[in-house]
């Protein structure tokens, strides 16, 4: 139900190879070949329609999505078809999108022959491969989703959307279902290949842990628009925004003794009926005039670094805040 209107994105646009950010609009996100980008916030942020609009899944209303440059919108069927698959969506629950009544074979096997990618008579040596390159056991693939576990299945949903020869993975909260030590193996399968297939991620998540742990960058997301992009470093040692620096005060960690819990007061107002000026005034510890009536831009603060929150055009009065300096 959010507007997706004014969201765009840029996939592998020139000049970004160096993984520099830009920001051509507020709510421009580029993406460089082979890096990892997290997408964070509460629910209902828009970060999941992101997500959607970035995989083709959703179409934005107004704004575009562009891959190696080209707007999709406007790309004939053969070359539509092309960047869709070169751009795979992973949801968050395997039981739910492995269709029970496949056997692992047809399910991992089907999207390539379809699209032409592989020979039907190929399929089964094809399967074999992904699902090693997965770290499933090839002689399972006669076997039904059922049968596995859940770890099992997402590696299942990873080998389906890897069959298809992506260049870049959409992952919706992909490890969300899972137990904690489950959860870090296949992170840390998508760490492994990412550098073997040169894989560029999306990483959706309202976990943050997830996100320090695989994102390079992150993109902090508030009803509906990003209000900071930086490396995940800087997002976890020192963040800018009142709105990130509250995010993480509410992550409960161990090494936290005695933090007082006083952060993001109040409810999440609905992105339908924003508040004026910059939305997150209502809650936001640090407000004053003009931020109930001056929408806030996403603006440059360092290099590759950006946020919207006027505090920053007031220099002097920008209070410092680092994660180290807290205990
Ligand atoms: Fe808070 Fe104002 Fe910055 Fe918005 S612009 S985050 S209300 S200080
Ligand atoms: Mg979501």
């Amino acid at each position: 139900s959010l507007d997706a209107a004014e969201r765009v994105a840029n996939l592998f646009g020139a000049g970004l190879q160096d993984q520099v950010v830009r920001a051509v609009d507020d709510v421009t996100l580029d993406i460089a070949p082979g890096e990892v980008v997290g997408l964070v916030g509460e629910s209902g942020c828009g970060k999941s329609t992101l997500g959607r609009i970035i995989a083709g899944i959703l179409d934005p209303s107004d704004g575009l999505v562009r891959f190696e440059g080209a707007d999709v919108a406007k790309m004939n069927g053969a070359d539509r078809r092309k960047a869709d698959l070169a751009v795979q969506m992973i949801f968050q629950d395997p039981a739910a999108s492995l269709n029970p009544r496949m056997r692992v074979v047809e399910i991992i096997g089907e999207a390539p022959v379809v699209h032409g990618l592989i020979a039907a008579e190929e399929m089964d040596a094809y399967v074999c491969g992904l699902m090693e390159k997965v770290g499933l056991d090839p002689a399972t693939r006669r076997r039904y989703p059922h049968q596995f576990s859940g770890g099992q299945r997402a590696r299942i949903n990873i080998a389906r959307a890897l069959a298809v020869q992506p260049r870049v993975l959409v992952c919706d909260e992909s490890t969300a279902a899972l137990d904690v030590s489950i959860q870090a193996q296949v992170l840390n399968l998508f760490l492994e290949l990412r550098r073997e297939l040169n894989l560029t991620y999306v990483f959706v998540s309202h976990d943050l842990g997830v996100i320090e742990h695989i994102a390079d960058r992150v993109a902090v997301m508030y009803l509906g628009r990003i209000v900071e992009l930086a490396k995940t470093d800087e997002i976890f040692e020192a963040p800018n925004h009142p709105y990130t620096q509250a995010l993480l005060e509410e992550v409960p960690r161990l090494e936290a003794k005695k933090r007082a819990f006083t952060a993001l007061k109040g409810e999440i107002p609905s992105p339908l009926r924003p508040p004026p000026g910059c939305h997150f005034h209502p809650r936001c510890p640090h407000v004053f005039a003009r931020c109930s009536v001056d929408r806030p831009g996403l603006k440059p603060i360092a290099e590759s670094r950006l946020s919207a929150c006027h505090l920053n055009d007031e220099t002097a009065a920008r209070p410092g805040r680092t994660r180290s300096a807290e205990t």
